[in-house]
């Protein structure tokens, strides 16, 4: 499409007003994906347990339901301020897959297998001690496009250890722009300690809850339904046996293009 001068300028020009909406408002629910940024006041986020392998029974998590969903809701009400923007591209259908854990040598590459054959990016969420074990997978990983952000060194509940550990455990994982707490367990002090490391917490909008092992078709479906423009989807690429996680992601993307929507990397 083409728009004589007259029009692009208007166009133009309501872009900019939006943009000077959205910048004086940043409390307010944004279309551009602010809502799995935790920065700021939003304070502890409930957490639960996320992987089998590293699941510990917590006092008072409540079941599985929509608490991912809800604690975004919660932050967005709370104003918890953006640092900066995630960026969206073309006309914003854009969905950001991430993956918890890895790297894990049997899935890992499967899952990078998948993204290829769907030109897909992603994000990888890598504890420090697999990234030490594996160092040619985080290589691997990078090198075909895809980002790579800490999720600690040794995936402890973060809120429940001291200062110093605390510290230790989100300073050695890998190097990166992003940090996501295990468990989403995470709290002012944790989110000032990952501000330090320079990172910026990233938590998730669709938990396809892959690591209870649902089923191919279920977590299909979990990432098929929770879809939307900017979405940042939870799955794990560790933490145990990830074959359901390979298959409906093989069978979900090329679902989603159909749709419109472009996978891309977070600027980690
Ligand atoms: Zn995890």
């Amino acid at each position: 499409m083409t728009l004589p001068p007259g029009k692009l300028f208007l166009v133009a020009a309501l872009l900019f007003g939006a943009a000077l909406v959205q910048a004086a408002n940043p409390s307010g629910p944004s279309p551009s994906g602010n809502r799995q940024l935790a920065a700021g006041p939003a304070g502890r986020t409930p957490a639960k347990p996320i992987q089998s392998k590293f699941s510990k029974p917590k006092p008072g998590s409540a079941k599985p339901g929509h608490r991912a969903i809800a604690a975004v809701q919660k932050n967005q009400r709370t104003g918890a301020p953006a640092t900066d923007d995630w960026t969206l591209g073309n006309d914003g259908k854009v969905i950001y897959l991430t993956f918890d854990d890895g790297p894990q040598p049997v899935f890992t590459p499967k899952v990078l297998a998948v993204l290829a054959r769907h030109r897909a990016k992603a994000t990888f969420f890598v504890l420090g001690k697999e990234a030490a074990a594996h160092p040619e997978l985080v290589g691997a990983t990078r090198a075909q496009g895809h980002t790579v952000g800490n999720h600690t060194w040794d995936h402890q509940m973060l809120t429940r250890l001291i200062p110093r550990r605390m510290h230790e455990e989100i300073f050695n994982g890998v190097k990166s722009k992003c940090f996501r707490p295990p468990y989403r367990d995470t709290n002012a002090a944790v989110a000032k300690v990952a501000a330090a490391n320079h990172q910026r917490q990233v938590l998730w909008d669709v938990d396809t809850k892959d690591w209870e092992k649902p089923g191919a078709a279920r977590i299909e479906r979990a990432i098929l339904h929770g879809a939307y423009p900017g979405a940042v989807v939870l799955m794990h690429d560790g933490g145990g046996n990830r074959t359901e996680t390979v298959a409906a992601l093989n069978r979900a993307l090329p679902q989603l293009r159909a749709r419109g929507y472009t996978f891309r990397a977070l600027p980690c």
